[in-house]
């Protein structure tokens, strides 16, 4: 492994910082702190990037800002509802419990919303190279960061109204994207299958080579720097009187001044002892991953029709995606990770699928598809950081710059406003 070029720079006031969760977001925002010159302790019930940011599709997508839920879906979900291999399914012993959230969720599809909150993905997707580029240095970098552009893909020739929203939100921020026929999919992609009928090459979007190694590396360039990064499960955040005292981990307690909520999709276990409600819920997502596939496309492909991705990484070809609504406790259903391989069989008619792998992961999602980044309100010295849902490999390194601005007392380069955790 390479380390980065990273010094710790004396902050105005050290502090003690503890960062519950060693997924992508709370090692970009410990990376950030410790540069701060903080004394900083991440602490996972896992090893650094084995939760959900070890499974994704490795898709860094600056140029990619579109929320979820967005006009014109909510005629299409009773037909992925009523198929029950479709792209999104609930199960129905936990609509109870979901319900709420997919109301608030059909709701942010409003158009005016969706403007908004286009703007603020873009605020924190758009530095997203820059900013990787700051946490790993130059080596790791290009080491880890694929700059090929991403290819998107569609099997019909006119597109839906979605697609019509987000080529204009893309036209309007001035996005570099190139549409191609059948014909100049196949010179791009050979090893597709003939069937695809309209294409979108976003050059300045790319991908990682490995999400876990990413990962793993940032956790040792972190130790490397001073940081740490333990193995324990955090039971509790001990306030005193002026603040933080301890985090409470089943290996032992951890005196702190300042803690960041970094935990993906089970933050709200831990926070909600603060009495803050935040509509966190689970989007559960399957990976497949093909140790020896054969010929692989040049770049990763987002192929719409089939709401999946294919993603060529250093160790073999990822196919990723569906929804599932079943909260964090379910056990995988492995039907979901099936439908990603016959899809992909489809696409990509040499594919070799021997040693194929599943997993299931969680993507912590909020309604509107922003991550919360803020302090806890009146809860001094707390601060969260979770919440990016289909992006978070994207959003997490501008995530870990603002939320290091945010400890330091500076201005961050963006609005954060849409990003409070007080907007519900
Ligand atoms: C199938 C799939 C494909 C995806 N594809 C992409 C993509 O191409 N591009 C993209 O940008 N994003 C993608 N994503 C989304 C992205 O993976 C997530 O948004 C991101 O990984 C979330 O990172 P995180 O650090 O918040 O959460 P996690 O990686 O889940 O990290 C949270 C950590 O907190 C730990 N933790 C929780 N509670 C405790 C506790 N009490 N004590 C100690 N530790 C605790 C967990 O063990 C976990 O390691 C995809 C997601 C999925 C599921």
């Amino acid at each position: 492994m390479t380390t980065s070029s990273f010094a710790a720079q004396p902050a105005a006031t050290p502090r003690r910082v503890v960062v519950v969760g060693a997924g992508i977001v709370g090692l970009s925002c410990a990376t950030f702190l410790r540069r701060d010159g903080h004394d900083v302790t991440v602490v996972d019930r896992l090893g650094p990037g084995e939760g959900t940011s070890f499974g994704n599709a490795g898709m860094v997508s600056p140029d990619t800002f579109t929320p979820i839920a967005m006009p014109g879906m909510l005629r299409k979900v009773p037909k992925w509802l009523s198929d029950p291999l479709g792209p999104l399914a609930v199960r129905w012993s936990y609509l109870p419990q979901a319900l709420p959230w997919l109301i608030r969720w059909i709701r942010a599809g409003r158009l005016d919303r969706v403007e908004e909150l286009a703007k603020a993905l873009r605020a924190l997707h758009g530095p997203a190279f820059a900013n990787y580029r700051a946490l790993l240095g130059p080596d790791g970098f290009s080491d880890l960061i694929r700059l090929r552009g991403q290819l998107y893909l569609w099997k019909t020739d006119t597109p839906s109204e979605t697609d019509r929203i987000a080529d204009r939100l893309r036209r309007e921020q001035g996005v570099r994207c190139e549409e191609i026929g059948p014909d100049e999919i196949r010179q791009m992609e050979p090893t597709l299958a003939p069937g695809f009928r309209r294409g979108l090459y976003l050059p300045d979007n790319g991908s990682t080579a490995n999400p876990h190694r990413l990962c793993t590396m940032l956790a040792h360039n972190l130790r490397g720097a001073g940081g740490r990064v333990l193995q324990g499960s955090v039971t509790d955040i001990e306030m005193g009187a002026d603040g933080v005292r301890r985090v409470m981990t089943d290996v032992g307690p951890i005196d702190a001044d300042i803690v960041v909520v970094a935990a993906g999709a089970w933050s709200v276990r831990l926070t909600k002892r603060f009495g803050v409600r935040l509509p966190l819920e689970s989007e559960r997502g399957y990976h497949v991953m093909l140790p020896n596939p054969g010929p692989v496309p040049n770049r990763s492909i987002s192929h719409r029709s089939g709401s999946f991705s294919i993603s060529p990484m250093e160790h073999g070809l990822r196919l990723a995606g569906t929804v599932e609504i079943a909260g964090l406790d379910a056990p995988p259903d492995e039907r979901r990770a099936q439908i990603l391989l016959r899809q992909a069989r489809e696409a990509l008619p040499t594919l070799n699928t021997e040693g194929a792998q599943t997993w299931m992961g969680h993507r912590p999602s909020f309604p509107d598809s922003l991550p919360v980044i803020d302090r806890a309100p009146g809860v001094p010295g707390v601060f969260f950081a979770f919440g990016h849902g289909h992006t978070g490999l994207t959003g997490a390194p501008t995530t870990g710059r603002v939320l290091a601005d945010l400890v330091a007392g500076r201005t961050p380069a963006i609005d954060m406003r849409p990003y409070r955790a007080n907007r519900f």
